[in-house]
């Protein structure tokens, strides 16, 4: 890499699961402002792990309207697809089996209910009654990694000194499902990891990730967790959170409707 910069390395990192929108577009506003502000470099990283999910006509659609609005990566990492990332996170996985630190699993959520106690509204954690099956590692179970009791903290750049407990949120949680898909938790792990990203921009609605992200980046060896900053997410005008799914939130659905860049990005800055 050329540049001298010592600013951070931060990245955007949509899922293709469905259209540009305007909480992405907020995502964005923060990501490039502060990554310009501290003559960092912005990272676009494509985070298509969920093949059942993610779309190449969204990949597509979330580039273009990327650009449209004026927002220019300094680099473009590997999408998360098998293709790209599939031979490195297996790589990693073999890794931590080896280590003890993940293992096969093959409960059903009605096993898991059955152990722990349903807390409304909140995460299910996970028992690790697979544990200390050793069930054969096939290529057909899903994966977990090991989250022993301790509290991970961290000063949120936003929201202050944090402080979680993996083993309380989420319990050993899944690194691959049975379909062969790496989870969200694992592959940015790996990926922030190997793209050196060392600052993580992102909405608050990702706060309770943060702990079992910097435990399994420990596992791998990561030995300074990146800084996070955790921004606020623009709700509906009820407070209510903005679907993605919503079609009047969408970019593609602003453009056809005639609005420019300039419009899209003065209404948010406005917060209206
Ligand atoms: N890909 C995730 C999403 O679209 C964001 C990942 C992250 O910022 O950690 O919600």
């Amino acid at each position: 890499m050329a540049s001298a910069a010592k600013g951070p390395v931060t990245r955007f990192a949509p899922a293709p699961t469905g259209w540009l929108h305007l909480g992405h577009v907020v995502n964005a506003m923060h990501v490039w402002g502060i990554a310009r502000e501290r003559g960092g470099r912005v990272i676009l990283r494509i985070e298509d792990h969920d093949r059942t999910r993610c779309r190449q006509e969204y990949v597509d659609g979330i580039v273009d309207d990327l650009d449209w609005l004026g927002f220019v990566p300094d680099s473009i990492a590997p999408r998360q697809s098998w293709k790209q990332r599939g031979e490195r996170y297996a790589a990693v996985l073999a890794e931590l089996e080896a280590a003890g630190l993940a293992y096969p699993y093959d409960c059903s959520r009605r096993d898991i209910a059955a152990e722990v106690p349903d807390r409304f509204g909140e995460e299910m954690r996970y028992p690790a009654l697979c544990r200390e099956r050793r069930l054969a590692p096939d290529s057909t179970l899903a994966r977990r990694v090991r989250m022993d009791d301790g509290i991970e903290t961290f000063v949120d750049e936003r929201l202050g000194p944090q402080a979680q407990s993996p083993a309380e949120q989420c319990g050993d949680f899944l690194i691959r499902d049975r379909l062969g898909n790496w989870t969200y938790q694992f592959a940015v792990t790996v990926d922030d990891l190997d793209q050196g990203v060392d600052l993580v921009i992102r909405g608050e609605d990702l706060l309770s990730s943060t702990a079992r992200q910097i435990r399994l980046a420990r596992l791998l060896g990561r030995t300074t967790p990146p800084t996070f900053h955790h921004h606020a997410l623009i709700t509906n005008p009820d407070g209510s959170k903005l679907s993605k799914s919503a079609g009047d939130t969408s970019i593609r659905e602003m453009r056809a409707a005639g609005k420019t860049a300039d419009d899209v990005l003065n209404a948010l800055a406005h917060g209206s």
